[in-house]
C-alpha cells in the first residue's frame, strides 16, 4: 500500500541536518549593537553640536527642531548608505499585535532627469501612513484615514536588510494613540514624575526614575514540512485537533536539557543576529514542553526593551524558516502540554541603583525598599482587573488557568520574610528597619562555596512574583507586545505612588515628622492591599474560592475582563495621569473585542473546514474498509463464527459512525452559530457570543476528532501527530 504524504513529510523532516553558522572571527562585545546608529555613532556620524543637541533628546526629552532633524537624517543617511542600504521606513507598533512599515526608497528626482539619494529631516521625523486599514476602534472615521508616525528618539534607528527602520509612535489626525508605544511612553513619564517625588523623600538628589523591562520570551519550534501539512497550524497558530502523544513532558526531562543541534544552530544565528541589532541576548535554555524553548536579554529601559521584544519576535520567525522550522509564538499550541508565555520582570531605577532592591545596609534603605514594594502592591490590587484584562486575548486564554502556568486571577508572591516584616510594620514592631538583603546560606557540600540566596524563594504560580529587585509579572502572553501590560503596570504605580506622596506631604504640613509620617501611610496601605498578597498554591481549587472571598477578580471570560478597560476607575487613573483619553480607553476596547471574535471566528472556519474535507473522509473510508471485511467475513464463515470474529470490527463500525455523525452535527451547529453571532452589531456581544456559543464546540468537536484520530488506520491518518510535531528536531 503506497504510504500517505503524511509518512513522507515526516520521515524527510527527521533526515534533516543543522543548518552550521559558522563562528564570527569578532566576539559579542565587538559585534554588538553594528547595525545600530547609537551615540557612538552619532558623535562619529554628526557634527558635535548636532551631537549635543540629540543627547539632550534623548537623555532629557527636548523636543527636536526641525534644522537639527536635518542634521541628524543626514549623518544617518552617510552611515546607512555605507552599510548599503536603499530605504528607510517608519516602523510602528499598530494594536494589531505585530509591528508595521512601509518602506520607502532614498531617491528623489534630480530635477535634471535623474536621480539622487536623499533622505530629510521631514522624513525622519514624521510620515503619514495610510492609517485606515489599521484598526481604531472608531476613532479615526473611514473618511478621516490619515494616521501620522513620529519619530522615537529614545529607541534608536536601526538597519535591517537594505532598510533603515525608524522606531515611531503612530497617531491619528486628531492626536489619539493607535498603537502601543505613545501610550506606553506617556506612562512611563508619569511613573518617572510620581517616583522621582517619592524617591526624594529618602535621596533628596534623585533626577530622574527610570522603568526596566526584562522579559523571558519563550517558544516553540516545528519542523517546517510538518507544519505545513497541518493547515490548523497554518491559519491560526495552533493545533486545533490532535491526540496527546504517548510521551509528552511527563519525564520532565526536555526542561534544561541539552538544546538539539538543530535547535542550537537557529539559536546561534538568532542570538549572533539580535546581538547586532542591539539586542542583549543572554539566557537560552529548553523549555518544559517538548520542542519548547526560551530566550532572554538582559533588562533595559521599558520602552527600548518592548522595541527589542517585537523586533526579536520578527527575526525569530525570520531565521527559524532559514533553519526548516516554524517558529510559533502562539501561546498555546498543543493541548495537553506547556503553552508559551513572556515573563516580564519590571523593576524602578534611579542612576543610583533599584529602588525595588534592598543591600539593607541603612534605614533610608529599608523604608525606601519597603515604600516601592508596598506600591507597588497597592497598584496591582487596584487595578488587579485591569491588569488581568492587559493580558487576556483569545489565544492566552488557553494558557491562563492551565496547571502551567498563572491563573486568571492577579496575585503576589513575596516570600516569607518580606511578608513577615510588612506585617511586622502595620503591627509597628519597628524591627522592620533590621531587614537584611541576601543570606549567606552554606550549603554543606564537598567542595561547594557557600551561596548567597535572594530574600524571597521562588513560587512558579504566583503572577506577580517579587523575585529579589524585581517583580516578575508571569501572565503576558507569549505573542503579545509587552506594551500592552507595561502601560497599565506603569500607570497604576504612577497613581499609587502620587497618592502616597499626597499623602505624606499632607502628614508633614501638619508638622509630623518625615519618618513617621511615611509609616503611618505605609501602614494603611499594607491593610489596604493585604488581599493581593498569596504565596500559597495559585493552581489550587481553594485559591479560587479565597481570591473571590478576597475582592480579587476571578472572571475568566475574556470579553466581560475586558470591561476594565471602561471602568470608571481606570478612566480616572489613565486621564488623571495623563496616559489615555476615555475616547482612547474605548477604542482599545473595542479593538480588543474584535481581534478576540476574529480569531475565534478563523478557528472555527479552518476547523470546519478540517473536520469535513479532512477528517470525515478519512474515518469513512477506514470505517468502509471494516465493513468490507465484515461482508466478506459473512461470505466465507458460517454465521456464528462471523458473528464472533466480527464483533470488534462491528463496535469500531458503530463507534466511527457516532464519532462522525456528532462532528457533522456539531460543525452545522458551529456553522450556525457562528452566522447568528455574525449578524450582532454591537462588539461586545458579538464577542460574548462567540465567547459563549462558538468558542465551547471547538472543543466538543475536538474530543471527537481525537478519538477518532486513535481509532483509524495510522497510514490513513491524514495530518502529522502530536509524537510527530514535538519530537522532529
Ligand atoms: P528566571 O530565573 O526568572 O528564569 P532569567 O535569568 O531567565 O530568570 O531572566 C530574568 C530576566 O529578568 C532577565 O531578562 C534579567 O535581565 C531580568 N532582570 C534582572 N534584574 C532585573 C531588574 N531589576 N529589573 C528588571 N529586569 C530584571
Ligand atoms: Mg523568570
Amino acid at each position: 500500500m503506497s504510504k500517505n504524504l503524511r509518512f513522507q513529510v515526516v520521515s524527510e523532516a527527521f533526515k534533516k541536518k543543522p543548518i552550521e553558522v559558522p563562528n564570527k572571527e569578532e566576539r559579542p562585545s565587538e559585534f554588538f549593537a553594528k547595525y545600530v546608529f547609537t551615540k557612538q555613532k552619532m558623535q562619529q556620524y554628526l557634527p558635535e553640536p548636532v551631537y549635543q543637541k540629540m543627547c539632550e533628546v534623548i537623555d532629557s526629552g527636548a523636543t527636536l527642531d526641525f534644522a537639527t532633524a536635518d542634521a541628524v537624517a543626514a549623518g544617518m543617511k552617510k552611515w546607512a548608505m555605507e552599510l548599503g542600504v536603499t530605504h528607510c521606513t517608519h516602523w510602528f507598533q499598530p494594536l494589531t499585535e505585530g509591528t508595521a512599515e512601509k518602506h520607502d526608497a532614498f531617491v528623489e528626482h534630480d530635477g535634471c532627469g535623474g536621480m539622487v539619494e536623499q533622505f530629510s529631516g521631514k522624513q525622519l521625523v514624521q510620515q503619514e501612513p495610510d492609517a485606515s486599514s489599521f484598526p481604531s476602534g472608531g476613532i479615526r472615521s473611514t473618511f478621516e484615514a490619515r494616521g501620522y508616525s513620529a519619530w522615537d528618539p529614545a529607541s534608536p534607528v536601526f538597519v535591517l536588510g537594505d532598510t533603515l527602520m525608524i522606531p515611531t509612535v503612530f497617531i491619528s489626525y486628531t492626536g489619539e494613540a493607535l498603537d502601543y508605544k505613545a501610550p506606553l511612553k506617556k506612562s512611563l513619564a508619569a511613573v518617572n514624575k510620581a517616583a522621582t517625588k517619592v524617591a526624594r523623600f529618602f535621596y533628596p538628589d534623585v533626577q530622574s526614575v527610570q522603568t526596566n523591562l526584562g522579559w523571558e520570551q519563550e517558544y516553540f519550534l516545528v519542523d517546517e514540512d510538518l507544519y505545513a501539512a497541518r493547515p490548523d497550524l497554518l491559519m491560526t497558530g495552533r493545533t486545533l485537533m490532535g491526540h496527546d502523544s504517548a510521551r509528552n513532558q511527563q519525564m520532565d526531562d526536555h526542561y534544561f536539557g541539552a538544546i538539539p543541534q538543530r535547535v542550537a544552530m537557529f539559536m546561534k544565528d538568532l542570538e549572533m543576529q539580535a546581538l547586532e541589532l542591539g539586542i542583549p541576548c543572554k539566557t537560552r535554555h529548553n523549555e518544559v514542553a517538548p520542542n519548547q524553548f526560551e530566550i532572554a536579554p538582559i533588562f533595559e529601559e521599558c520602552n527600548l526593551a518592548v522595541d527589542h521584544n517585537m523586533l526579536l519576535m520578527e527575526l525569530m520567525r525570520d531565521i527559524a524558516r532559514k533553519h526548516g522550522f516554524r517558529c510559533l509564538l502562539h501561546e498555546k499550541p498543543f493541548a495537553g502540554i506547556n503553552g508559551s508565555g513572556k515573563h516580564n520582570n519590571w523593576s524602578l531605577s534611579t542612576n543610583t541603583g533599584i529602588l525595588l532592591h534592598n543591600p539593607g545596609k541603612t534605614v533610608t534603605d529599608n523604608l525606601r525598599f519597603v515604600t516601592f514594594i508596598v506600591e507597588s502592591l497597592v497598584a496591582v490590587f487596584k487595578h488587579n482587573g485591569l491588569l488581568k484584562a492587559s493580558i487576556v486575548s483569545a489565544t492566552n486564554a488557553h494558557r491562563l488557568g492551565g496547571h502551567e502556568a498563572p491563573p486568571a486571577i492577579i496575585s503576589s508572591f513575596l516570600g516569607k520574610q518580606i511578608n513577615e516584616l510588612l506585617d511586622n510594620i502595620v503591627e509597628n514592631h519597628g524591627d522592620f528597619l533590621n531587614l537584611s538583603g541576601k543570606q549567606s546560606v552554606n550549603v554543606n557540600i564537598p567542595q561547594i562555596p557557600e551561596l548567597s540566596v535572594d530574600n524571597s524563594d521562588r513560587n512558579r504560580t504566583s503572577p506577580f512574583a517579587f523575585t529579589g529587585n524585581r517583580f516578575e509579572f508571569r501572565a503576558v502572553g507569549s505573542q503579545a507586545n509587552c506594551a500592552a501590560a507595561m502601560i497599565v503596570l506603569n500607570t497604576a504605580m504612577a497613581e499609587a505612588l502620587t497618592n502616597f506622596h499626597d499623602r505624606v506631604v499632607k502628614l508633614t504640613d501638619k508638622g509630623v515628622e518625615q519618618q513617621k509620617a511615611i509609616m503611618l501611610v505605609l501602614q494603611e496601605d499594607i491593610k489596604y492591599c493585604r488581599p493581593i498578597r498569596f504565596d500559597g498554591n495559585g493552581y489550587s481549587k481553594e485559591w479560587q474560592t479565597e481570591a473571590a472571598e478576597r475582592g480579587l477578580d476571578v472572571q475568566t471570560n475574556v470579553p466581560l475582563i475586558l470591561d476594565y478597560y471602561l471602568a470608571p476607575d481606570t478612566v480616572k487613573m489613565f486621564s488623571e495621569m495623563n496616559v489615555l483619553t476615555k475616547a482612547e480607553l474605548e477604542a482599545r476596547n473595542e479593538i480588543k473585542l474584535d481581534t478576540y471574535t476574529k480569531k475565534i471566528q478563523i478557528e472555527a472556519r479552518v476547523f470546519g473546514d478540517l473536520c469535513i474535507n479532512h477528517i470525515i473522509p478519512v474515518a469513512t473510508r477506514y470505517q468502509t474498509q471494516l465493513i468490507d471485511m465484515v461482508l466478506k467475513t459473512r461470505q466465507i464463515f458460517p454465521e456464528d463464527a462471523a458473528a464472533r470474529l466480527c464483533k470488534q470490527n462491528m463496535e469500531l463500525i458503530d463507534q466511527i459512525g457516532e464519532h462522525t455523525n456528532s462532528i457533522r452535527e456539531m460543525v452545522a451547529e458551529l456553522v450556525e452559530n457562528r452566522r447568528i453571532a455574525n449578524r450582532i452589531e454591537h462588539e461586545r456581544s458579538r464577542a460574548l457570543a462567540y465567547h459563549d456559543t462558538v468558542a465551547p464546540l471547538l472543543e466538543t468537536i475536538r474530543q471527537h476528532v481525537d478519538k477518532l484520530e486513535l481509532i483509524v488506520d495510522d497510514e490513513l491518518w491524514p495530518l502529522p501527530k502530536y509524537r510527530e510535531i514535538l519530537f522532529v528536531r
